[in-house]
C-alpha cells in the first residue's frame, strides 16, 4: 500500500434529527441527517396521523348519521 494517498479515515458519528446517533467510520466529521433508519416511517411502520381539531372524529359522526338515516328510510 502506498502511503499518504488515502484521505483520513476516522471514527465519527451521524446525528439524526430524531436524536439517533450512528457511529461509523468516515472521511467526514459530525455528519447530520434529518431522517434515519430508526425514525423513517418505512422502518418504524408508524404513520404520523395529525388529527387537528378532531376533524376525523367529526367526519366519522357525520358519516354514521348519514348511514343511520339511510337505514331508517329504507
Ligand atoms: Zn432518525
Amino acid at each position: 500500500m502506498k502511503k499518504d494517498i488515502h484521505p483520513k479515515y476516522f471514527p465519527t458519528t451521524i446525528s439524526c434529527a430524531c436524536g439517533n446517533v450512528i457511529e461509523i467510520g468516515s472521511t467526514r466529521k459530525d455528519i447530520k441527517i434529518e431522517i434515519c433508519s430508526r425514525c423513517h416511517p418505512f422502518y418504524t411502520g408508524k404513520q404520523k396521523l395529525v388529527d387537528s381539531a378532531g376533524r376525523i372524529e367529526r367526519f366519522r359522526k357525520k358519516y354514521a348519521n348519514l348511514q343511520s338515516d339511510a337505514n331508517a328510510n329504507g
